[in-house]
């Protein structure tokens, strides 16, 4: 896949110490992974991006609506998240505080794509579910109980690991 870079020349901007500048700008992320999962977003998000000259430095505040698609960590029906991105960074010239050395900055270019594609995968709940009182699937026939009625959804006894592997053969034919 073709790399996906959106940069933004700091130099160019021509920002005196204490100026600050808001820019706009359509940025396409690269797709989201998270625990082997691929979590879908927009080919482009709209990022509005507020740079600013403190003294020494640059400083940086990124924000972005998102919406994220993909798998319920639960029952792995397919889920939707919208959520606001929220974003800061500070760049320091002369500083050896890795707090202030900002790991998208060098040599005056400002990597947004790869900043707005980190805070993204950030933006993933650690629980993304389909809703948040998802039942899940069941443990022993793997249905999905969201559908389920949980009187109907009995099995007549408790699933014993040791059986499990003998009842997955039986019902494999
Ligand atoms: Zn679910
Ligand atoms: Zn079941």
């Amino acid at each position: 896949m073709a790399e996906v870079t959106t940069i933004i020349d700091l130099a160019g901007l021509s920002l005196s110490h204490g100026e600050g500048r808001r820019l706009e700008l359509p940025v396409p992320l690269e797709p989201l992974e998270l625990a082997g999962q691929s979590y879908g977003s927009p080919e482009a998000v709209p990022i509005r991006l507020d740079v600013s000259r403190p003294s020494g430095g640059f400083a940086f505040r990124m924000r972005f609506p998102l919406r994220i698609e993909g798998p319920c960590m639960r029952c792995l029906e397919g889920a939707a998240l919208e959520t606001e991105v929220d974003a800061r960074e500070v760049a320091q010239d002369d500083t050896e505080d890795e707090e202030l050395l900002s790991p998208y900055v060098n040599d005056d270019e400002l990597d947004l794509g790869r900043w707005a594609h980190d805070a993204a995968v950030l933006a993933i709940p650690t629980r993304f579910l389909c809703r948040t009182d998802c039942a899940g699937l069941c443990p022993t026939c793997g249905e999905s109980l969201n559908d389920a009625n949980p009187e109907d959804h009995k099995h007549s006894q408790a699933p014993d690991p040791r059986w499990a592997k003998l009842s997955e053969l039986k019902l494999d034919k």
